[in-house]
């Protein structure tokens, strides 16, 4: 909904703008929208679907309840039983062997409310329900694809490029992706959140080592732990001279936006230079909900960029996918990377073919703004790190020129001497 309209329906304008939430009108009938005024370091925009899906599976619960990220953790999905009683599960679906084996299923309640319980081809449903084909090993699959053990210096640091390193500060997501690259770490269920201990270390490896300018931290996902324990990272990170930025990766905007309080946002403040990238997968996760809780991640001065794994029949369609980037732009959300989907055991029914890839970039430059086009990048197995990959625009030379196509499929010359 536009200011102007939003005012218009209410008569105390300054007052009622500044403790509301926005609110947005949806096409979709089932997503219309209710403001509902938690306790006022939450308030938290709900969406009807929500509220009936609230209601219908967790009747002893309130919003107070839904809009508390804990609760959120706690009523998690995360057991074939669990899901049976929200989905109507598919052979595919109900295999048992999918549960637990290879890597934990979690889906929030929040997250579970934008499933489409008769649908399992839906796309969000096929990134959070195993199904029977993860148990398929194709060739080239591998535990950990990017040997990310192989460039870790000390355990929870992977130091691959000569500037920056990853910080892998706890194995605990609030939704598992089927398609999950630290597959291999995550379902190690008996370690969860690392202990200071090991945190201590890896932050003292970081002081050590000054060419450390940018220091990302990701998991699991960090922001599964308290605003105090993040807290902690942020502000020891923050101290040592060298280190200039700091990212957070997290998918927790999307599966759990409750978790974005203005607490969060007041503390996560503090450590600027601090960046988020957001792994977001496709448009129907750009609920009322996501655009409130990366509209005050944007306010409080945090850029956020959007990394997407490609995933057939998901997001691999041109259009889709260039909806998904233009819906994130609309909140403040920068697409910085498309990857490739990573081999990891049991993950063929996700590959697309790289001229998929290749074709949503195309689709993209020229016909949309440049800010809406993320790169497309394959992260090497064996560790190679990120490899980036275009479609050619170069066709060849004449003489001292340089012969390139343009968008529309128009050659151009260029002189380039040699
Ligand atoms: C992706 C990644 C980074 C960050 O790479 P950028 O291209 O700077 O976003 C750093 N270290 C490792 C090991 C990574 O996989």
């Amino acid at each position: 909904m536009k200011k102007e309209e939003a005012a218009s329906e209410s008569p105390e304008t300054e007052e009622a703008s500044s403790l509301e939430p926005p609110s947005y009108q949806q096409d979709n009938k089932q997503q219309v929208q209710l403001s509902i005024q938690a306790p006022p370091s939450t308030v938290f925009t709900v969406s009807l679907r929500s509220i009936e899906f609230l209601t219908r599976h967790f009747p002893g619960s309130g919003i107070n309840d839904w809009n508390n990220w804990q609760w959120q953790v706690r009523n998690s999905f995360t057991s074939l039983d669990k899901l049976n009683t929200i989905l109507g599960l598919s052979a595919e679906e109900s295999n048992s062997k999918a549960y637990g084996k290879n890597l934990p299923v979690r889906i929030t309640p929040y997250y579970a409310s934008l499933l489409d319980p008769t649908n399992p081809a839906q796309s969000l449903r096929r990134t959070v329900v195993p199904v029977a084909q993860e148990l398929n090993i194709s060739p080239g699959e591998l535990e950990d694809p990017l040997s990310e053990s192989h460039d870790s210096p000390v355990p929870l640091i992977v130091h691959r490029y000569p500037d920056r390193v990853l910080f892998l500060v706890t194995n605990f997501c609030s939704a598992f992706c089927r398609y999950c690259t630290r597959t291999h770490m995550v379902s190690k269920q008996d370690k969860v959140h690392s202990s200071q201990t090991e945190w201590d270390k890896a932050i003292e490896y970081i002081k050590e080592h000054t060419e450390v300018r940018d220091v990302l931290l990701s998991g699991g996902d960090p922001l599964t732990l308290s605003d105090s324990r993040i807290e902690y990272l942020l502000e020891r990170l923050h101290k040592i001279p060298h280190v200039e930025i700091i990212r957070i990766g997290t998918k927790v905007p999307a599966v759990m936006p409750q978790r974005i309080t203005r607490d969060l946002v007041n503390m996560l403040k503090k450590y600027h230079p601090l960046f988020l990238s957001i792994h977001f997968t496709h448009p129907d996760e750009i609920t009322p909900e996501v655009m409130d809780a990366c509209n005050r991640l944007a306010d409080g001065g945090i850029p956020m960029g959007s990394q997407t794994v490609l995933l057939k029949g998901i997001n691999d369609d041109a259009q889709i996918f260039k909806k998904l980037t233009h819906e994130l732009l609309k909140i403040r959300v920068k697409p910085y990377y498309l990857y490739q989907c990573d081999p990891i055991p049991g993950s063929a029914h996700f590959r697309t073919p790289l001229e998929s890839g290749l074709e949503i970039i195309r689709n993209l430059r020229g016909f949309t703004s440049g800010y809406a086009i993320p790169h497309f990048v394959i992260d090497a197995p064996g560790g190679g790190g990120k490899i980036p990959l275009l479609p050619d625009y170069v066709v060849g030379r004449e003489g001292d020129d340089l012969l390139i196509k343009n968008y529309e499929g128009k050659t151009y010359r260029f002189p380039d001497y040699i």
